[in-house]
């Protein structure tokens, strides 16, 4: 990669300014430590760092790692999504402005074209005179059990498979804006399963769940998984607890306004995407729902009329 002309002295000074104090610096190898923003922040609840320097930026290189919590939170990767993570809307523009453009494309890694498995299946199949296997029948009793009407099923093209890679598995799939297949979940239909969620190898970075379904004039709802997302119109899955800095982008350019409804134990979670979206255009049109603790929208069949939006200081 081509590093001698660019210079990162701007890109050295944004990251002091997000991250406060570096503990170690050599710019030969445009390698920088700071405490880490997730482990010795957000989970020790400090203020100020630990001290320990933990997180490694190589600016350089455009990459980051934490080397306490890289593996259990995800603190690795491309250096956009810790500046998009961590950075006021201000810091990101200036980011953006120095970080030159060979160096951002990096670590934007190459996927295959997804495709469903090919032992997918239809439930809408079966009325055209396919026979009711084993496998249909507990699939179908599964999805029942679940709340999941034959309406849901058919919007969400909601599928299974009875063999192969993702045997005995709901297939939940996402498309994008034109259509095209971008992600899909495969979520065990057996009562035991040593994995519920099997799911593919596929740019989860850069997806928007079923964008094709989006109405961005209208309210949008950011839940956590895709099974949530069916019981509610207009919302989109995280596909985990914390926003990916694709979906931020969606979101803060698209949206009129946003409720956040995550699971009744995910209450910091939420307060914390709060106030992570409740910022520039966005700035008062974000709500927050809270569910009871061993609740979850698929538990109150999408209904949450009974729920009151709330605003945070
Ligand atoms: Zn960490």
């Amino acid at each position: 990669m081509m590093t001698q002309d660019v210079d990162f002295l701007p890109i050295v000074d944004i990251l002091h300014d997000i991250l406060g104090d570096s503990r170690y610096h050599n710019d030969h190898r445009g390698q920088i430590t700071f405490d880490c923003p997730v482990c010795s922040h957000d989970i020790k609840g400090l203020d100020e760092g630990d001290g320990k320097g933990n997180l490694e930026v190589n600016y350089k290189m455009f990459v980051y790692k934490c080397w306490v919590c890289a593996e259990t939170h995800e603190t690795h990767g491309h250096l956009n999504k810790l500046v998009r993570k961590y950075g006021s809307p201000r810091q990101i523009k200036q980011f953006n402005l120095f970080a030159p453009e060979d160096l951002t494309s990096i670590g934007k890694r190459e996927y295959k074209k997804l495709r469903l498995p090919n032992e997918f299946m239809e439930f809408t199949g079966v009325s055209m005179g396919r026979k009711l296997t084993h496998h249909y029948k507990q699939a179908y009793r599964y999805l029942q059990s679940r709340n999941v009407t034959d309406e849901m099923i058919q919007k969400y093209r909601i599928g299974y498979c009875d063999s192969g890679k993702y045997e005995n598995r709901i297939i939940i799939p996402s498309y994008d804006e034109e259509d095209e297949l971008n992600y899909f979940v495969a979520r065990s239909f057996l009562t035991y399963s040593k994995r519920k969620y099997m799911n593919p190898e596929a740019d989860k970075d850069n997806l928007i769940w079923n964008e094709h379904l989006m109405d961005w004039d209208q309210t949008v709802y950011l839940v956590e998984g895709a099974f949530d997302s069916i019981f509610l119109n207009n919302s989109i899955p995280m596909l985990g607890k914390f926003i990916t800095d694709k979906l931020f982008e969606k979101i803060y350019d698209n949206s009129k306004k946003v409720v956040i409804v995550l699971d009744g134990d995910a209450w910091n979670d939420s307060e914390k995407l709060y106030h992570k979206l409740n910022v520039g255009r966005l700035m008062g049109k974000v709500y927050l729902i809270r569910l009871p603790l061993d609740k979850d929208i698929a538990d109150l069949r999408g209904d949450l009329s009974e729920y009151e939006l709330i605003k945070l200081d």
